[in-house]
């Protein structure tokens, strides 16, 4: 009896999630005011290959010989918008790409609810190598591995980063501040080279909004990348009253 109670309520947290996601509203591509010159592009590309190559060869923790993949990153290399999780869970690390599990879908309809598509922005993690059975990566292992999100960054030099969930958001950040008090506001993210920071908005990671689902979280998140758009000088997509 219980079980079924529990079925159900998966199911019609499942049905909502999508709704509002996905559902209700014309997506309309913003892919244009997204564009980037064609030369400069293939240079990036150019370089985040060179970075995936190095993440491909790294040792410097044993989760470089644990990994089935590494899963450096992928998405438009001249992006002005920058996703940055925790790191692969066994559906990346199976595919040696960010984001392809349940979480990774659930951002793909956030990424469409805004108007957007996958192929417009970056998607990388904080650690390249997935940790085994799902634990959290040791201080250690995200201290190796964050220069290679750090050269990513300053390749790409995006407008925006959206750190999604706690372990992303406070690695850049420095600090030890729960999500909730990190979320919902420009903060800002140095990188190595002393330009300006760039604008971090910290918000809900995706696994998180499907294990603690609720109108307020899935509100909070909404309006998160609202103010994403906003700064971005992009619309929210019509009709998206979330
Ligand atoms: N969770 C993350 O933080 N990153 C992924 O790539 C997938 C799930």
């Amino acid at each position: 009896m219980t079980n079924q109670t529990d079925i159900n309520k998966a199911v019609r947290q499942h049905i909502e999630m999508e709704k509002f996601f996905s559902g209700g509203f014309t997506v309309k591509s913003k892919t244009d005011s997204l564009k980037q010159p064609e030369k400069q592009n293939s240079s990036k590309q150019n370089e985040l290959e060179a970075v995936a190559t190095q993440v491909a060869q790294c040792r410097k923790c044993e989760l470089g010989s644990l990994r089935t993949n590494p899963v450096p990153g992928e998405g438009n290399p001249d992006a002005r918008l920058v996703f940055i999780g925790e790191g692969p869970g066994a559906d990346e690390d199976a595919q040696g790409r960010p984001f392809v599990g349940r979480a990774g879908q659930l951002l793909d309809k956030m990424i469409k609810a805004m108007g957007l598509q996958r192929s417009d922005v970056y998607i990388c993690n904080i650690i390249k190598c997935r940790p085994p059975g799902n634990r959290d990566p040791k201080p250690e292992e995200i201290f190796q591995c964050l220069p290679y999100l750090q050269r990513q960054l300053e390749i790409i030099q995006p407008e925006i980063i959206v750190a999604l969930g706690a372990h992303a958001a406070r690695t850049l950040l420095e600090t030890t501040k729960p999500i909730g008090q990190l979320r919902g506001q420009f903060l800002d993210y140095y990188t190595s080279l002393g330009k300006p920071p760039i604008k971090l908005m910290a918000t809900f990671h995706p696994a998180y909004l499907l294990r603690n689902y609720s109108d307020d979280n899935r509100r909070k998140v909404w309006e998160d990348l609202q103010k994403v758009l906003a700064e971005l000088g992009l619309k929210s997509p019509q009709g998206s009253q979330k």
